[in-house]
């Protein structure tokens, strides 16, 4: 049997929170679910949708978009803040 591979600490810190509510930075993007995510936050469901949030982060920095997640509306809107200047 394969060994699951070890998770990172980014990995972790979406699992760590399952069931609460995570806030992204501004991506620019002005549709109804990105207004609402940055708006109310959003809640990480499952291992699954932890998943699929970490693969996201990952996959819009590597594209020259940095997303990010975080515990607190200020750290998002901080870190958006920093990254328009
Ligand atoms: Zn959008």
């Amino acid at each position: 049997m394969k060994q699951p591979r070890e998770l990172s600490e980014r990995e972790k810190w979406f699992r760590q929170r399952i069931g609460k509510v995570i806030y992204r930075n501004d991506n620019g993007c002005s549709c109804p679910a990105c207004q609402d995510a940055l708006k109310n936050g959003l809640v990480v469901n499952d291992e699954m949708h932890a998943n699929y949030l970490y693969e996201n982060e990952c996959e819009y920095t590597a594209e020259g978009h940095p997303l990010r997640y975080f515990d607190t509306k200020e750290e998002a809107m901080e870190f958006s803040v920093q990254q328009q200047s």
